[in-house]
């Protein structure tokens, strides 16, 4: 019975020691550092940077030696400088797109343009006669592909 009791004391010191909740209820007070130090010595100070990437923030982390002080300051994300590199135009076979690099780091990004529609602009280029047929050609204003129709013979009953 006395050994059961000493093992009780055992995990008992354990979850003390584990959970702050407990020693809240023993009504330890929670470990806090000697400010007053500071009042009359001023505080000692390190100061971590973190520089700022294109995507993450900086950092600027005071903290004393002495006492709990510590301050942070979060430093913007420098955002990509984005240079165009590669420039495809788009055409009526093919989409565009337009590669840019950032100068910092190695993130890419790529603009898609959508394809061209063919847009065909028509000229008679052969004109008909009573004895040979006309022939009309339709080019596309973006890629220059043609093709041709036929224009019918002129009819000699319409004058
Ligand atoms: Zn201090
Ligand atoms: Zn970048
Ligand atoms: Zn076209």
């Amino acid at each position: 019975m006395k050994k059961f009791k000493s093992l009780l004391i055992i995990l008992t010191m354990i979850f003390t020691v584990l959970s702050p909740a407990a020693v809240m209820a023993n009504n330890q007070e929670p470990v806090i550092k000697d400010v007053t130090i500071c009042e009359k010595l001023g505080h000692d100070l390190i100061v971590i940077t973190i520089r700022p990437t294109c995507e993450d923030v900086g950092r600027i982390a005071t903290t004393c030696l002495r006492c709990d002080y510590e301050d942070m300051i979060i430093i913007a994300a420098l955002g990509h400088d984005l240079i165009n590199e590669v420039i495809i135009e788009p055409t009526c076979e093919r989409y565009g797109s337009i590669t840019a690099n950032c100068s910092c780091c190695d993130y890419e990004e790529e603009t898609i343009f959508l394809k061209l529609e063919h847009y065909f602009k028509s000229k008679i280029t052969v004109p008909p006669t009573f004895e040979t047929e006309g022939v009309k050609t339709h080019t596309c204003i973006h890629c220059n592909e043609s093709y041709t129709t036929v224009i019918p013979k002129l009819d000699p009953a319409i004058k």
